[in-house]
């Protein structure tokens, strides 16, 4: 195997399944990548049909400040998260801005200020806070939406902008390792039987600093968090997905607990829609008719 994310960016590009917005990692992506993108979305959801009490839910790329604090994640990834900004001044500031824009725009940003809004860094942070109190049974909840993490770079499956489809559980500590197991069967099957040859890891969170470190050692000790990868370079692998048991952390900051009072237990396995579409690519070509049939035929798209 010869790629490299240069090769592999300039197939894409060919394909037309990716064209560079003018910062690495930010994409646009045409109608067959678009396509795959939707099919690999349905297939996850589908995955959950034979489990009681499922409910979906399609995610804005954006969560509440005052809910993000309560996640640890800006805490733990400061140097991923993303702040959302706008214009609150008066026409005075207005004019300035006007001004400092007519000048090229050095400074505009100074004329912004918090917006109460962050970038949504994984789907499963919006969930939470809709189920604060008490919980009579087992909550099971299939999700889709964009996520932001600054983390440009050239290589085609590191994006800033993406989406993923995760499915959560919040109940019982039986009923969070339950999930956790069957959900890293289920996707490293639908990712098999797309022809990708997944092999399951455990793995850190990119915990920022050292404080970081000693948070990541506390996790792979623990065996809290497993990487789906696959082979789509030479000397490494890379992650199509992740299962993620949180213990209490979610229930304790979100305040959710069981019939008996006591912290819900949560996990939750999820994928990058882009990451599994490219791997796709990548791995059976760039047209989507070239693909073998019975790929073509788990997704769909026929
Ligand atoms: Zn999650």
């Amino acid at each position: 195997m010869d790629r490299t994310e240069e090769s592999l960016a300039a197939a894409l590009a060919g394909g037309d399944h990716q064209v560079n917005l003018g910062f690495d990692g930010l994409h646009a992506r045409g109608q067959e990548f678009q396509s795959v993108v939707q099919a690999l979305g349905a297939t996850a959801f589908a995955l959950a049909g034979d489990e009681e009490n499922v409910r979906a839910l399609f995610l804005p790329p954006l969560i509440t400040a005052e809910n993000i604090k309560k996640t640890n994640y800006l805490a733990s990834m400061p140097n991923l998260a993303g702040e959302v900004e706008s214009f609150q001044g008066n026409d005075k500031d207005h004019r300035r801005l006007v001004q400092a824009l007519e000048e090229g725009g050095e400074g505009w940003e100074d004329f912004f200020s918090p917006t109460g809004l962050v970038n949504l860094p994984a789907a499963c942070e919006n969930l939470y806070p809709l189920y604060a109190g008490r919980l009579d049974e087992p909550v099971r909840v299939g999700l889709q939406s964009w996520c932001f993490r600054f983390e440009p770079s050239p290589d085609p499956m590191r994006m800033v902008s993406f989406r993923m489809a995760e499915q959560v559980y919040i109940g019982t500590e039986d009923g969070a390792a339950a999930h956790a197991h069957s959900w890293s069967g289920k996707l490293l099957g639908l990712l098999t039987d797309l022809g990708l040859d997944v092999d399951s890891e455990s793995a850190n969170d990119p915990f920022f600093g050292r404080a970081g470190r000693m948070l990541a050692g506390a996790q792979t000790e623990n065996d809290l968090k497993h990487e789906l990868t696959v082979q789509l370079y030479p000397t490494r692998r890379t992650a199509l997905g992740s299962i993620n048991l949180h213990g209490t952390m979610f229930g304790e900051n979100f305040g959710i607990t069981l019939a008996d009072g006591s912290p819900a237990h949560s996990s939750c396995a999820g994928f990058g829609l882009e990451r599994a579409a490219i791997a796709l690519f990548a791995f059976h070509g760039m047209a989507v008719a070239d693909w073998p049939a019975a790929v073509r035929d788990r997704l769909g798209l026929a």
